[in-house]
């Protein structure tokens, strides 16, 4: 085993190989010190398997340092200063070093300190006391060395900065084109849009100037007809009258027709008025019933509608605009009913105080993944339009419209092929409500018992 029992005798100069070792023992008392004797034993062992350096082992499980020369001492310590450097950092293992030479330069010529010591210290460790013992030439040439490296490493670098500026510099040019390319974009779907603007305000003028105008001449149509077919201008034979009762069914398509199409662009244009007074919805709904009935008979339609619901409050509503929204609803449940179907129309007064309107018919129903449409403008179910050719898709906009501007709400339920309900609900009038001043709109279905020809 390694005898160190010399180091302790102030007095003694120790050889070449003795000071080498005396360093790499103080360094081994002061890594015990800090890690503990258990620990650095294993240190050591680790850091000589790692070398794959056959060292033999004293009985205390030290390695045996002083048989393998300055290679051991240097594995040795290698070890012992990794491991201080892992757990505190190069600054402490440094500074132990140091402090181990101070230590011995108390007793070690500095001449022994730099021949034996520190060629077995790791290189980054006392690199000051390292350069202080080069000779003039060796100096010389570790700064060429040095002068060297530094130039390789910056020839890379500024070979480096190069390439990515170029990269950087044609990243820049996309994005400048991509930036351009943005603003023309926004310019012309700007542009794209004011256009559209216009032609909608085209179209809707478009709408109402001919919607407006076919009012009058329809009307006129409407009453010459209703005078025929009630013989007010001579007898007809009954083939005549059955053509002519198929051009007055025309005619009054038509009609509504037109009517939707001006109502949806008031709607639009927020040119629909309201009218509000207090009204019973059960005379509403006597009224369409009664002109819907001929339509409902020849189809061999069933209505059910409870007259006499118990104490339904009055609405506070514009009568013509809540007449539409029943002749649009009742009308539908009559077009899309299976013949021989049945309707049934109920309503009641809610404790939220609002009369909830049911319109309940067992006709083709609206396809589930269609429902969400249903209430936009010109959109008509699959089903429907194979069912029914007839129809704009403007009825239920305007209804959903109307209802929502007397503070109600609508929806429906729905299965295909089973039948729609539909809901609405209307607050009930309470007495005293105050009672807006509105222009009114007149109707746009024109009874015939009022013509309106020019
Ligand atoms: P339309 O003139 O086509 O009847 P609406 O706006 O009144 O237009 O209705 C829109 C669509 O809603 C209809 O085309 C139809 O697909 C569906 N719909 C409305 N009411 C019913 C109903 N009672 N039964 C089945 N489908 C209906």
């Amino acid at each position: 085993m390694f005898n160190f029992s010399f180091l302790t005798k102030k007095t003694d100069v120790p050889n070449a190989k003795q000071t080498a070792a005396q360093f790499c023992f103080r360094l081994i008392e002061h890594a015990k010190k800090t890690f503990g004797v258990f620990r650095v034993k294993e240190i050591l062992r680790s850091a000589f398997s790692l070398r794959q350096e056959s060292v033999r082992y004293g009985s205390d499980g030290f390695p045996l340092l002083e048989e393998g020369g300055q290679e051991a001492l240097k594995i040795a310590v290698i070890g012992l200063s990794n491991e201080m450097i892992k757990t505190f950092g190069t600054p402490f293992a440094e500074s132990m070093m140091e402090k181990v030479v101070t230590q011995m330069e108390a007793t070690v010529p500095a001449e022994t300190i730099t021949k034996e010591v520190l060629p077995i210290v790791p290189s980054g460790f006392l690199e000051g006391r390292k350069i202080k013992a080069l000779s003039k030439e060796e100096l010389a040439h570790r700064v060429e060395e040095k002068t060297a490296e530094l130039r390789h490493v910056n020839e890379n670098l500024e070979a480096k900065v190069s390439e990515r500026t170029v990269e950087l510099n044609s990243l820049l040019a996309e994005q400048q084109k991509a930036a351009q390319l943005l603003v023309r974009r926004d310019f012309e779907l700007t542009r794209a849009n004011e256009r559209l603007k216009k032609l909608d305000e085209v179209k809707s003028n478009f709408i109402s100037v001919v919607a407006h105008q076919l009012r009058t001449p329809l009307s006129g149509i409407k009453w010459t007809l209703n005078l025929l077919l009630n013989g007010d201008l001579g007898a007809m034979s009954t083939e005549q009258k059955t053509f002519l009762f198929k051009a007055y069914e025309s005619n009054d398509r038509m009609i509504s027709l037109v009517n939707d199409m001006l109502g949806a662009d008031r709607i639009e244009s927020g040119k629909m008025r309201y009218a509000f007074q207090p009204i019973q919805l059960l005379d509403v709904v006597d009224n369409v019933l009664f002109e819907l009935l001929p339509q409902a008979n020849a189809r061999q339609l069933t209505i059910h509608f409870d007259h006499e619901p118990k104490d339904l409050p009055k609405v506070y509503a514009d009568p013509e605009r809540i007449r539409a929204v029943f002749q649009n609803l009742i009308e539908n449940a009559v077009k899309y009913s299976k013949a021989k179907g049945a309707i049934e129309i109920k309503m009641r007064r809610t404790e939220e105080r609002k009369v909830l309107v049911q319109i309940k018919d067992d006709g083709i129903g609206i396809p589930k993944e269609q429902q969400k449409n249903i209430f936009e403008r010109f959109f008509r179910a699959n089903n429907a339009v194979k069912a029914e050719t007839d129809g704009s898709g403007l009825g239920l906009y305007i209804v959903k419209n109307i209802v929502e501007r007397h503070d109600g709400k609508i929806w429906f339920e729905s299965k295909e092929g089973e039948g729609v309900t539909f809901f609405f609900t209307i607050p009930a009038y309470t007495e005293g409500q105050a009672m807006p001043i509105v222009t009114r709109v007149s109707a746009i279905v024109d009874s015939p018992s009022q013509p309106k020809v020019q």
